[in-house]
């Protein structure tokens, strides 16, 4: 496969953008080699700068649940932008959007748009502190927030890729109030409680994790949590950036039925537009500006291009059997993936919760821990990912990665991705 182009991009990147990119997951430091510069996408496909196509497992890191440029998203989109990019003043299209989401996601009353899912992380943490008067907040290792300072510390996705523990830049004694405890390990937030319950704000939760590869929670956990969180009257904050609308329609929260007192939200709800929310309970989310007096805000928030684009992307994922079929789909994935690894004798396991899936070189039968994560043969999945990627399959670019699958991926791209691996698993049997 000729990637030329893309190597002379990437090239050209480095004179002006740090690293070459503008996000440090796409540089590819985790498997090695040069990332691949794309021009295009539609339904299950990436289209290279050379031309190339891929069967795309990463949609944009989570957004992209109904394939690349679903032609009623793009529709709306256009629609929108002949209408104004931005009016910076409210519009019927966030009326509209916060009345889904609150429809979708009951434990959310009132919910408030932004840019990112950064931003969103950010602001409900400040919320939860605002509201309790506390500063101490709960994280797990291997969870990632978004680049929020207090939020970065012990975090997973490209933090775990460039094996950095926390960040130059964070101050020390904002890093003092984020305790990181183990996922999955309600022992020990118990124990934490126990000695500094009355001062902590939040815990801040992947319901189901997803930037350390892809751990479902262990079964009790996100209830023990909850029963915790109302013991001591700190606030539980669901990150389902990346699960929300992902795992299913109502959230790793419907899933599993608990409810949080706050929610993060991005990715999906968004379309692949730049879009986040944070959400929860009405008492709570009172306390925000202009209703009380912890501060948020933002130029583009709620902006009608965003709007449209998940609006059209929740009105379509709304459909009856859109989960099912998803899920299934990704199964297909996940049991072909296991039994070609098997067949060629390649100690191999995966993880999956709705269309969210994750890929694991071990020998253990089941990953429900970061240090099981951590103890994975990266080395075989970097050659994986290549082997698999001349083979003409995306898969995320990191062994830290959940992968997904959207609705445009045909029994035929799973086959062929299936195929491409049984060929693949035979080769690393022979290094
Ligand atoms: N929370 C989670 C669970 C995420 O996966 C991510 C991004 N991968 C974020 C927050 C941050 O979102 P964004 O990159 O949009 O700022």
């Amino acid at each position: 496969m000729v990637t030329t182009r893309s190597q002379d991009l990437f090239t050209a990147a480095q004179q002006h953008i740090p690293g070459g990119v503008n996000s440090p997951v796409r540089a590819f430091r985790g498997v090695g080699g040069t990332p691949l510069f794309f021009q295009s996408a539609a339904g299950s496909k990436l289209i290279d700068a050379d031309g190339n196509s891929y069967i795309d497992y990463v949609g944009s890191w989570g957004p992209m649940i109904l394939g690349h440029a679903h032609p009623d998203v793009i529709a709306a989109v256009i629609n929108q932008a002949a209408h104004g990019l931005s009016f910076g003043a409210p519009t019927e299209l966030e009326v509209q959007m916060a009345d889904k989401v609150c429809a979708l996601i009951p434990s959310i009353e009132l919910v408030r748009m932004v840019s990112s899912g950064t931003e969103a992380t950010m602001s409900a943490l400040r919320l939860a502190r605002g509201y309790t008067g506390r500063d101490k907040i709960i994280k797990f290792e291997g969870c990632y927030h978004g680049h929020v300072d207090a939020l970065l510390v012990k975090a997973g996705s490209g933090m775990l890729t460039l094996g950095e523990p926390s960040s130059p830049g964070v101050p020390a004694a904002l890093a003092e109030l984020t305790l990181t405890l183990r996922y999955n390990d309600l022992d020990q937030v118990r124990d934490t409680f126990a000695k500094f319950g009355d001062s902590i704000a939040a815990i801040i939760v992947e319901p189901v994790a997803g930037n350390m590869n892809c751990i479902p929670p262990a079964p009790g956990f996100l209830q023990g949590l909850r029963d915790i969180c109302d013991r001591y009257g700190s606030v539980l904050i669901f990150d389902e950036v990346m699960t929300g609308f992902r795992v299913g329609l109502n959230g790793a929260q419907g899933l599993y039925g608990i409810k949080p007192d706050l929610t993060a939200l991005g990715k999906v709800i968004g379309g692949g537009m730049p879009v986040g929310a944070f959400g929860g309970r009405r008492e709570i989310m009172e306390k925000i500006s202009p209703l009380g007096p912890v501060y948020q805000a933002g130029t583009l928030s709620g902006n009608p291009i965003a709007m449209a684009a998940g609006l059209k992307t929740l009105e379509l994922i709304s459909a009856p059997d859109f989960y099912s079929n998803l899920t299934a789909t990704t199964t297909q994935l996940t049991q072909g993936l296991m039994q070609a690894a098997a067949a060629a004798g390649i100690p191999f396991t995966t993880n999956q919760v709705g269309a969210m899936f994750g890929l694991f070189f071990t020998n253990a039968s089941a990953v429900t821990n970061y240090a099981q994560v951590m103890a994975c043969q990266q080395a075989q999945f970097n050659s994986f990912f290549h082997a698999m990627l001349a083979h003409g399959v995306y898969f995320a670019p990191s062994a830290y990665e959940a992968g997904f699958v959207s609705a445009a991926h045909s029994a035929v791209d799973i086959d062929t991705t299936v195929t491409a691996a049984a060929d693949v698993f035979k080769q690393l049997a022979h290094v």
